[in-house]
């Protein structure tokens, strides 16, 4: 999946897991970075890709981007597993505690949550495309829906941009638009 499909999917699970869950009121610094946290979760498993726009926009990216693919084991590996979800969580719960003292206002727990769920979504658009996911690794078992591989997308081919792309988009307007006063309501007790 291309990377604006997976910031896409992981806005999109955010949202519908925040219609059916009761979202506990935040602060205005806690829903912005737990916006943050989302993307970056929805793009994180790419980081075993030496060519992804993450490694791109750094300096020496295409160095740390070709250290990062062997450790963890190649494109489509590790951190596209439950076990690489549970890995990159921790380190997300280590990495909050640490810069919780520069951000005290805004909540680590919704925000964890929200890079875990990015996290998540991006495996299940990967599960859509024929490469498949190894969701339990270490068992090395590419998981993919349809189970038959000819019927399953090509990463950045029309069927992603002008079906997957759009339906992730519809999904997102329909959501606000049935939760429109709710949502209101929500922005407008945002506590400070
Ligand atoms: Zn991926």
């Amino acid at each position: 999946m291309l990377a604006r499909t997976h910031d896409l999917a992981a806005i999109t699970a955010l949202a519908a897991v925040a219609t059916v869950v009761s979202v506990p009121e935040m602060t205005l610094s806690t829903l912005l970075i737990a916006l943050l946290a989302n993307q970056i979760g929805g793009i994180a498993p790419d980081i075993d890709q030496p060519t992804a726009p993450f490694w791109r926009n750094l300096p020496v990216g295409h160095i740390l981007g070709k250290v990062v693919d062997r450790f963890l084991g190649g494109h489509r590996f590790l951190s596209h597993s439950l076990l690489g979800v549970a890995l990159f969580a921790f380190l997300t719960k280590l990495l909050l505690a640490f810069i919780h003292p520069l951000m005290p206002k805004v909540d680590n727990q919704i925000v964890w949550w929200a890079f875990v769920i990015g996290m998540l979504s991006h495996l299940v658009m990967d599960t859509i495309t024929k490469e498949g996911v190894p969701w339990l690794l270490p068992i090395p078992f590419k998981f993919g829906v349809p189970p038959t591989k000819a019927l399953r997308i090509t990463t950045g081919h029309v069927v992603e941009k002008a079906v997957i792309f759009p339906v992730l988009l519809a999904t997102d307007i329909w959501l606000v638009h049935t939760n429109y006063p709710a949502i209101l309501a929500y922005v407008h007790h945002l506590q400070r």
